[in-house]
This record gives structure tokens, C-alpha cells and sequence, in this order.
């Protein structure tokens, strides 16, 4: 007899490794800092630049250090206009044009012509969108400043991604958690709480253990007393940020 066929089981990364290439963090002494963040991920489909930081030579010198070849790069998703997420972008777009570049549809006009002046692929986020089969943006979250959030299927649970996290890193996971099913195991990047009191930081800190969030990675503007609060509530689940800082799936037990 035979067997109807199954349902298509949502995809889900075995592997999955995240470089951070650019930030004011430091991490491994042979690489330069300058303001601002990037992180290469590889392990999904496509090879994803996520932000540019804000200088591309610096950019481009710190991927090199690193061994990984720009020209390798599938697609850019640029977390919001910032210069310190964006300022690297021509630099990368001069050694490899032959991405796709998704940014905000809020970004100025002026900013997608010098895209597609490289004869690169822009693609204009607005609502959740799926990159390839295991990565997505969150799609534009925020009203004043706008921002999109890069949310990783893995077998471990969802990885996400966040740029400075200008609406808030608890109101970016809290979009997460309404729009993905499953673990949230890692949340990193920017938490944007340079300048917040600690009864802000706590706040963020109570809903990302609500939620569920297993592991930290907070660097680039999430401010030295937010990194010691993240340390002192997630302890060893509290992972190094800074440039030259890589984390793959293997590592979050
Ligand atoms: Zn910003
Ligand atoms: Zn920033």
C-alpha cells in the first residue's frame, strides 16, 4: 500500500557559523575596530554580508584577515541606513557587485540608485521576507528609525541577528517570537544601551528570559554596563562579541 507523502518539514541549518568583520568591539587583536558592525553568515544557502559597518577598506582588510573572500558573498542585508551599518557598503559593492542587496524600503532613493549604479540587485524589505529557505528578516520594525532583523532557522533554534537595535533589542525579539516558532537560542549584535539606565537594560534583559532567549552575543552599542548586566544574568551563556569573533551552532550547547 502505498504511503501519502509527508508534509515538507520546514528547513532547519545543521551548521551555521557567524564572523563578525567589523565592529568598535575588540576581539582578536590582529583586526582593526572602527565604529559600527558587520557579520558575515555562512552555513544557509546563500553566504549573507549582514551590514557593512562604516568603513570599507577596513571592511574589506579585516575579511581578508579572516580568509573570507568577499567575492563569495551572495547577498547584503543592511539592518537600517546608519552609516555605521552602510558607510562599508561601496567599498564591498567595488569587489563584488554581483549580490543582492536587501535594505528597508524606507532608505532614501539616492541611496538604492548608488546600488544599482554597481548593477546590483536591490531588494526592498518592508514586510517579513524570506532571504532563502532558512534565513528571513523580520521585515521593517520601528517607527522612528526603521530596522529589519535577520532571524536563522537552525536544528538548535532560531539564531537572530540585530544591527543596533534602535525599536528595542526586547521589542526585536518579542516581533521574533510573534512571527517564527521554535527556541531562540542566540540573540547578538547591537542592543543599542549605550546610554539606557539600568532599569531599562534589566527590562530587556526579563523579556529576552521570557522568551527564552538561550544564549547572548551583545557587542558594537550595547555599552560596557549592558554587556556586565547580560554577563551577570546569562553567565557563561553570555557570548563574546567584538571583531574577529566567530560563532558557530557547534558552540551553543
Ligand atoms: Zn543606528
Ligand atoms: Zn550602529
Amino acid at each position: 500500500m502505498e504511503h501519502a507523502p509527508r508534509p515538507a518539514e520546514t528547513p532547519a541549518l545543521a551548521n551555521l557559523t557567524i564572523e563578525i568583520v567589523h565592529d568598535n568591539c575588540p576581539f582578536d587583536g590582529r583586526l582593526r575596530t572602527a565604529w559600527g558592525f558587520a557579520a558575515v553568515v555562512t552555513g544557509p544557502e546563500k553566504a549573507i554580508l549582514f551590514d557593512t559597518g562604516s568603513d570599507g577598506t577596513l571592511l574589506l582588510e579585516n575579511m581578508a584577515s579572516m580568509e573570507i573572500d568577499p567575492r563569495r558573498i551572495d547577498s547584503v542585508v543592511l539592518s537600517h541606513v546608519h552609516a555605521d551599518h552602510t558607510g562599508g557598503l561601496v567599498g564591498f559593492l567595488k569587489v563584488n557587485p554581483s549580490v543582492e542587496v536587501f535594505l528597508l524600503e524606507s532608505f532614501p532613493a539616492r541611496f538604492k540608485e548608488t546600488v544599482r549604479a554597481y548593477g546590483t540587485g536591490v531588494v526592498e524589505v518592508e514586510l517579513p521576507t524570506t532571504i532563502c529557505p532558512c534565513v528571513h528578516s523580520t521585515g521593517r520594525v520601528g517607527r522612528r528609525i526603521h530596522e529589519q532583523t535577520l532571524v536563522v532557522r537552525t536544528v538548535r533554534g532560531l539564531v537572530v541577528l540585530t544591527g543596533c537595535a534602535h525599536p528595542g533589542a526586547d521589542r526585536i525579539v518579542e516581533q521574533v517570537r510573534a512571527l517564527h516558532e521554535g527556541d531562540i537560542v542566540l540573540v547578538m549584535g547591537g542592543f543599542h544601551l549605550g546610554w539606557a539606565t539600568d532599569s531599562r537594560i534589566e527590562r530587556v534583559i526579563r523579556t529576552f528570559k521570557r522568551l527564552g532567549v538561550q544564549y547572548v552575543a551583545p557587542t558594537h552599542c550595547t555599552g560596557e554596563k549592558a554587556q556586565n548586566l547580560f554577563l551577570k544574568h546569562f553567565g557563561d551563556r553570555c557570548l563574546a562579541g567584538g571583531v574577529g569573533k566567530t560563532i558557530a551552532l557547534a558552540d551553543l550547547k
